[in-house]
């Protein structure tokens, strides 16, 4: 693990802070690999939801994961997401699989084996790694690590501008209910919860573009 700590950097915050602009074109800079996690939380979920399991019974969620098929492959600068060789990279990006998500990631279970699935990913390095927990659980030996934010307000803003975009009509309001509810829940949860590293980079984005975050990071990786 050692090895690769220089080449692995960690994007975390919040949902709507700008983690996947930023993290795509700090990859795309630095021509490394795009690690997005939680596309791994939503497939989990939407695979859960398909298969109507109780998330309050161990022995479902364990059996589920157990023939989980889960893979990510890169895709012009994106992921794609294939879940049982289905692609479901649009499937899963709906506000209501975002909550869904949300829930499944307080699952200890969930998270162990999708740890592990990304420090598999991670292992060889050059590897940009955006979530909640890149930073503190499942790569703490990175040397470079950032945590952006931004006020629910924006974030709201950003997220209802990005789903009108793929085509979803989301009311503002509704949103900001979500992303409020999503941020108690990630930050509160016992299982690996949403905090900084105590090494990580703060960057409030509240003011600032996706741009102008990528020249913040890519200046201070030097
Ligand atoms: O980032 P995104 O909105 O796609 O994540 C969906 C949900 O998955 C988050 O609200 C969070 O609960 C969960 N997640 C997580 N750990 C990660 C990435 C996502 O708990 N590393």
């Amino acid at each position: 693990m050692a090895a690769n700590r220089e080449t692995i950097i960690t994007i975390d915050g919040p949902s709507g802070g700008g983690k996947s602009t930023v993290s795509r074109m700090v990859a795309a800079e630095l021509g490394y690999a795009y690690l997005d996690t939680g596309a791994m939380y939503r497939a989990v979920g939407l695979q859960a939801q398909r298969l109507g399991v109780d998330l309050a019974d161990e022995k479902q969620v364990k059996a589920m994961l157990a023939e989980l098929d889960l893979r990510l492959e890169p895709a012009n600068g994106d992921t794609r997401v294939l879940l049982g060789g289905e692609d479901v990279s649009a499937t899963i990006r709906s506000a209501e699989m975002g909550m869904v998500a949300s829930a499944i990631s307080a699952l200890p279970l969930v998270r162990q084996k999708l740890t592990q699935l990304q420090q598999q990913i991670g292992a060889r390095g050059r590897v940009v790694a955006e979530g909640r927990d890149m930073g503190t659980v499942v790569f703490p030996q990175a040397r470079h690590k950032f945590f952006l934010d931004a006020s629910p307000e924006e974030r709201a803003l950003r997220r209802v501008a990005q789903l009108r975009e793929q085509g979803e009509e989301a009311a503002y309001e509704v949103i900001l209910a979500q992303i409020i509810k999503r941020d108690h829940d990630d930050s509160t949860r016992a299982a690996a919860p949403l905090r900084p590293a105590d090494d990580a980079v703060l960057v409030d984005s509240s003011r600032l573009n996706a741009r102008e975050v990528t020249r913040f990071i890519m200046g201070s990786l030097q």
